[in-house]
């Protein structure tokens, strides 16, 4: 296959350029595609910047990749030249772990876990490491792509291959639905695929967030409340009020303060991944509710496929930023500063010139 023209962070702290690639030429399961769109995840950030301190250079970001087929192996069943397709953050797993057997690929405990769309040692051979979505094509085994319906945009489609499953899975394995009062902490990337799915999921939404100028945002997208987490007095207001919260604050923050909001039993689910810790637990609060603290990681394979059907049916995407590969470290800034509304998505056209 034809060098492969991509975008790369070549240190912590220098801003992505441009950067030449090799994608192995598509083997009997393999997917060849074009990618047309790639969203900004903060993931890319943190990963680009080493903030988690496991980033290994050159690194080429992106894991929410929408794409037209080009080619496909001899034994590929669903997937055919000229279909619209989505790779979001994994490429590959042991497929033979309880978890690969489950349809949880995301919590392969196989030797060496997930091949991870970006920055993962590839197993495949034209590497040495995976190259994401800040790229003009890409080739997956067709176990890891995903389906696209036509009825959706496929700009706005991109982010919910990592957004869009990040919120819709814990929504779904905490059962959130009718009757539900839920908290979304957070209205970014991930946050408002959060307000969508719970409101489409028939919960009251209320979003939390720092920003007082996303309020009405927050009503347009769903949420019935919109309480500023800063404000002391608004928050106590809601103390036990809610019987899910989820939280995807990039940076660290007090969690206390969220979860004196859960009823007795109330569970807030952690999808955000700060470079720092949080500050310490009041574990009394805890006890004295029987809260409960969990996490969640992206979503398996066949969840996402359920997800992206959803969204079909339900007229379900992101409200998206379309940005020139060249912005990509403009956008990195204004991410920081909260200012994204909500999802920046690369238009890979511009990279093809
Ligand atoms: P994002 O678009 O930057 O959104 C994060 C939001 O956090 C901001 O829009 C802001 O919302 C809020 N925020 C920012 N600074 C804050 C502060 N100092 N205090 C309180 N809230 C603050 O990021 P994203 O792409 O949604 O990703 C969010 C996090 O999830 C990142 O850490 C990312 O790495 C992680 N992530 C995890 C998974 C997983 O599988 N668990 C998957 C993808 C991403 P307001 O303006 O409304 O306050
Ligand atoms: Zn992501
Ligand atoms: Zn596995």
């Amino acid at each position: 296959m034809p060098k492969t023209l991509a975008y790369a962070a070549q240190s912590a702290t220098t801003p992505l350029a441009p950067f030449t690639i090799t994608r192995r030429d598509p083997g009997p399961r393999d997917v060849q595609m074009d990618i047309l769109f790639c969203g900004v995840c903060h993931s890319d950030l943190h990963f680009a910047r080493n903030e988690w301190k496991m980033t290994t250079y050159p690194c080429v970001p992106g894991h929410e990749i929408i794409g037209r087929v080009t080619r496909v192996g001899s034994q590929v069943k669903n997937l055919k030249p000229g279909a619209l397709a989505g790779v979001g953050c994994l490429v590959d797993s042991c497929r033979v772990c309880p978890g690969c057997r489950e349809g949880l690929e995301n919590y392969c405990e196989g030797e060496g876990g997930m091949t991870l769309t970006y920055n993962s040692a590839d197993k495949h051979g034209a590497g040495p490491l995976t190259y994401g979505g800040y790229s003009t094509a890409i080739t997956v085994d067709e176990h890891f792509v995903l389906r696209i319906s036509d009825k959706l945009d496929p700009a706005a489609a991109a982010p919910l291959l990592c957004a869009g499953i990040t919120t819709y899975s814990p929504l779904r394995q905490w059962s959130v639905g009718k009757g539900h009062r839920v908290g979304i902490v957070g209205l970014g990337g991930l946050g408002h695929m959060g307000v969508k799915f719970a409101r489409a999921m028939g919960a009251q939404v209320v979003l939390f967030t720092t920003s007082p100028g996303k309020a009405e945002d927050a009503r347009r997208l769903g949420a019935q409340e919109v309480v500023l987490s800063r404000n002391a007095d608004e928050m106590s207001k809601r103390a036990n009020s809610l019987d899910f919260i989820l939280n995807t604050v990039a940076v660290a923050h007090d969690l206390n303060a969220f979860l004196n909001l859960l009823r007795r039993d109330g569970t807030m689910c952690l999808v955000g991944a700060p470079d720092r810790p949080h500050p310490a637990l009041e574990v009394m609060s805890m006890i004295f509710k029987r809260r409960r603290l969990a996490g969640s990681l992206i979503g398996g394979l066949r969840e996402t496929q359920e997800m992206l059907d959803f969204c079909a049916q339900h007229g379900i995407v992101s409200d998206i930023e379309l940005i020139p590969m060249q912005r990509i470290n403009e956008a990195y800034e204004r991410m920081l500063r909260s200012d994204v509304r909500y999802r920046f998505v690369i238009d890979l056209g511009s990279l093809r010139g």
